[in-house]
């Protein structure tokens, strides 16, 4: 765009709640193809709130759900890797100690989640992130792990007997997470987080301009397809389990074929994407990583202004030529 578009464009928008970088912006998003967006954060609050405390004696019968087919890919030496004996408090005190040591927001949820029950916490003696899986620390003399179903396998740990609890909650697009304590799996809790009120209208609009909405997460496949399906997601434009490092790989994927993508996030694990992509735009109560990665800034964290950067883009391209 020329100097004088740009400027348009920005005094438009800047009004509006969206900060463009640079004068390239405005150009490169015409004629975007698929709109590519992170679901926690972006198209969630991501505010999490802890909805499920499940201690190993509660875990949902497998038999109750339609048979659920064991995973004997991890059996283990180390003896039966279940311990009903922990009970609601015993297991949620010892999670949220242990996630004390985390930034994660699924990690502050449960920490607060337990404040909120009356619990006090213990220290932590060692802590470990274990990126895109979880966490391992240890806190009043046990081993603790939170997080997701590779990370207890990589310890030896059978996550299995909660198959059927981890697949009702992630069926309600919950986060569930798995609790090991001593080598046992312990139980399981669940978090929730609310969809973005102009999510679902903003999925239609694109869907209706002919823009391919996709969906890029961490996440697990059950919940990310929950929340697809809410907000009209077409399935197999979901991309979920990504690893951090891999989601700008997913993005070049996208993009192999000629498609011109615009990324959408707002983590630290999007900042690679939003650089990688056509054009990345950056959540404003996102992390600076992101907004620095970013071409564009949505200052009022509204999905719907995504619409707006595409109709800008148009409206000053066609003033000028
Ligand atoms: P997202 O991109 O959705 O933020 P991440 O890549 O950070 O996801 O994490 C992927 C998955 O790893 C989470 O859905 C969760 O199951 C697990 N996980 C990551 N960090 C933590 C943590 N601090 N506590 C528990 N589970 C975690
Ligand atoms: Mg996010």
């Amino acid at each position: 765009a020329t100097p004088a578009a740009t400027m348009v464009g920005s005094t438009i928008s800047a009004r509006n709640g969206v900060l463009f970088k640079g004068s390239d912006v405005l150009e490169q998003s015409r004629g975007i193809d698929a709109v590519v967006f992170d679901k926690t954060g972006t198209l969630t609050h991501g505010e999490m709130e802890l909805t499920d405390v499940v201690p190993a004696s509660a875990l949902d019968d497998p038999a109750t759900d339609g048979g659920v087919t064991p995973d004997d890919s991890s059996t283990t030496d180390r003896g039966p890797t279940i311990d009903p004996g922990f009970d609601e408090e015993t297991m949620l005190t010892a999670a949220a100690s242990a996630e004390q040591g985390s930034e994660h927001p699924l990690a502050q949820a449960i920490v607060e989640g337990a404040r909120d029950r009356g619990i006090e916490l213990s220290g932590t003696d060692t802590f470990e992130n274990v990126p895109g899986h979880g966490i391992r620390a240890t806190t009043a003399g046990k081993e603790v792990l939170v997080g997701n179903r590779k990370l207890l396998r990589d310890d030896g740990i059978d996550p299995t007997p909660a198959a059927a609890t981890m697949e009702r909650l992630e069926g309600d697009g919950k986060t569930a997470m798995l609790v090991a304590i001593d080598g046992k799996l312990a139980g399981v809790l669940a978090t929730a987080d609310r969809i973005r009120e102009s999510a679902k209208t903003t999925v239609e609009a694109l869907t209706d301009r002919g823009i391919d909405v996709m969906m890029l997460t961490g996440d697990n496949e059950r919940t990310a397809h929950a929340v697809a399906t809410e907000l009209g997601i077409e399935p197999e434009n979901v991309r979920a389990e990504v690893l951090p490092e891999d989601k700008a790989d997913a993005i070049e994927g996208i993009q192999a074929d000629g498609t011109r993508a615009m990324m959408v996030g707002d983590g630290v694990n999007d900042a690679p994407a939003l650089t990688g992509a056509h054009v990345g735009l950056a959540i404003g109560s996102g992390t600076d990583v992101a907004i620095e990665s970013a071409d564009v800034t949505l200052m009022r964290d509204d999905p719907a202004d995504v619409l707006k950067v595409l109709n800008v883009a148009d409206a000053t391209i066609e003033k000028v030529y």
